[in-house]
């Protein structure tokens, strides 16, 4: 005989067990609701992408974090560390005919070669939305108030938003005459709050002072409130063109946020940067108290589709992580889904019932009842005793002498009240039962 060998799941890598997967697929179907009543459809797409696609505007640090490997076939492939790099290729090349705009939904799970920690894990799932083909705030509006109705199906009542707009600090970059590379650079420093660092690389890359004083200024400007922020951002970004758009499109998205009267709670933070690099436009992250890793994030992403491939498009999206939702709710206490659903426990009194036993289970199942069927060989006293420890609703007893009557026996496992049901009848007497259970 081999000696025995103990496996563990590979180091950032977990199992989810039954309440856990039962958790992470009741969010996603709450994610699934929310996409259906705002219009959105689902989409599927693949966890293997091609390098290339995915590692071209993911950002340094995920860059840097994929699993990428060669196919069987010589590709350069890697998992997904996000969706929005798929429905771009997939908007480009399979939906520009299509009329705008467009509203996808899909959640699955990704991969990012992250440390491993508490809300961090190398395998986790999203649930994320897309709205494409719109410039206008209404659409930057749209996926903020989606974001409030799926806290609100959550129960995270007590979330907020950080929000602020790439195109402040970019703006001001561009006119000092700094370069892509160098601005997602910065951008990633930014995200990392790494903010010494950043104002050291400025001076490095020739930055002047005034503009390293600007972006310095605007790493600190912070207010909840919508009027003292955009005027201290305006104040800032003055002389910067670019920028002062940026400014004035916050403003705007702000403003009609106000409008709409949803009572989203945000922080403006006008120093505020994401790792992915393809953001245009406002961004947003969604935190909750006591929380301080972000349970969603997205924003607006004009070129793309383009870059793809496609025609310019605008878009912008959101990326809620189910697992830190999950952390959310473990924290709040909300989980307020302890519904007992009824189930059934077929017992075969002894082996020559057996097929009856599996017989009337098919039958049960096919009347959309929940049932299981004791096959560990226990007594019946042992398996309803077992049935008892497991919150089991209702028993059907399956013996020889009953059997032989046409009849089988039902037992409510919390009145301990037995009849007996005539094989005929038993869906629709083992329903009526369980409804006067309930
Ligand atoms: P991103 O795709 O980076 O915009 O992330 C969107 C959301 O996905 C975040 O706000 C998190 O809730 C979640 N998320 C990102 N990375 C991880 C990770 N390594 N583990 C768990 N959740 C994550």
């Amino acid at each position: 005989m081999l000696p025995q060998k103990h496996f563990r799941t590979v180091r950032g890598m977990r199992d989810l067990l039954p309440e856990e997967a039962e958790e992470l697929r009741w969010i996603e179907k709450e994610a699934r609701r929310v996409a259906e009543s705002f219009g959105y459809r689902e989409i599927i797409t693949p966890l293997i992408e091609s390098y290339e696609l995915l590692a071209l505007k993911i950002g340094e640090e995920n860059r840097r974090r994929m699993y990428v490997f060669e196919d069987l076939g010589g590709r350069k492939v890697a998992l997904r560390p996000e969706f929005t790099a798929s429905i771009a290729r997939l908007v480009a090349a399979k939906m520009m005919n299509k009329p705008k705009p467009i509203r996808l939904f899909c959640t699955g799970s990704l991969y990012r070669y992250d440390e491993p920690q508490y809300g961090r894990y190398r395998e986790f799932w999203q649930a994320n939305y897309e709205l494409i083909g719109s410039n206008k705030p209404d659409a930057d509006i749209e996926i903020l108030i989606l974001t409030d109705s799926l806290m609100k199906r959550l129960n995270l009542k007590d979330y907020y938003v950080k929000i602020g707009h790439v195109g402040l600090i970019r703006g001001i970059l561009c006119m000092e005459g700094i370069g892509e590379e160098e601005q997602n650079h910065l951008m990633h420093l930014l995200d990392k709050k790494m903010f010494d660092e950043a104002m050291a690389y400025l001076k490095g890359i020739g930055c002047s002072q005034k503009c390293i004083e600007t972006l310095k200024n605007m790493t600190e400007a912070r207010s909840e409130d919508k009027h003292e922020a955009i005027e201290s951002i305006i104040k800032l970004v003055g002389d910067y063109r670019e920028a002062y758009s940026a400014a004035k499109n916050l403003s705007e998205i702000l403003d009609l946020l106000e409008e709409a009267d949803v009572g989203i709670r945000y922080i403006v933070d006008a120093g505020f940067a994401r790792g992915l690099e393809y953001y245009t436009g406002m961004i947003f992250e969604v935190f909750v108290p006591d929380m301080e890793i972000a349970i969603g994030g997205g924003g607006r992403y004009d070129r793309l589709i383009e870059l793809f491939g496609g025609e310019p498009t605008p878009a912008v999206g959101v990326a809620f992580g189910i697992d830190r939702i999950m952390l959310a709710l473990e924290r709040g206490r909300t989980r307020t889904r302890t519904e007992t659903k009824p189930n059934i426990l077929i017992i075969p009194v002894n082996e020559e019932v057996r097929g009856e036993a599996f017989k009337i289970s098919s039958i049960l199942r096919e009347a959309g009842l929940t049932v299981e069927i004791e096959v560990m060989g226990r007594t019946v006293s042992r398996s309803l005793s077992d049935a008892d420890r497991r919150g089991i609703t209702h028993t059907i007893i399956v013996g020889p002498k009953e059997i032989k009557q046409g009849k089988i026996i039902i037992r409510d496992m919390k009145t301990r009240k037995q009849r007996e049901v005539h094989i005929s009848r038993i869906p629709e007497e083992t329903i009526n039962l369980l409804m006067s259970h309930n």
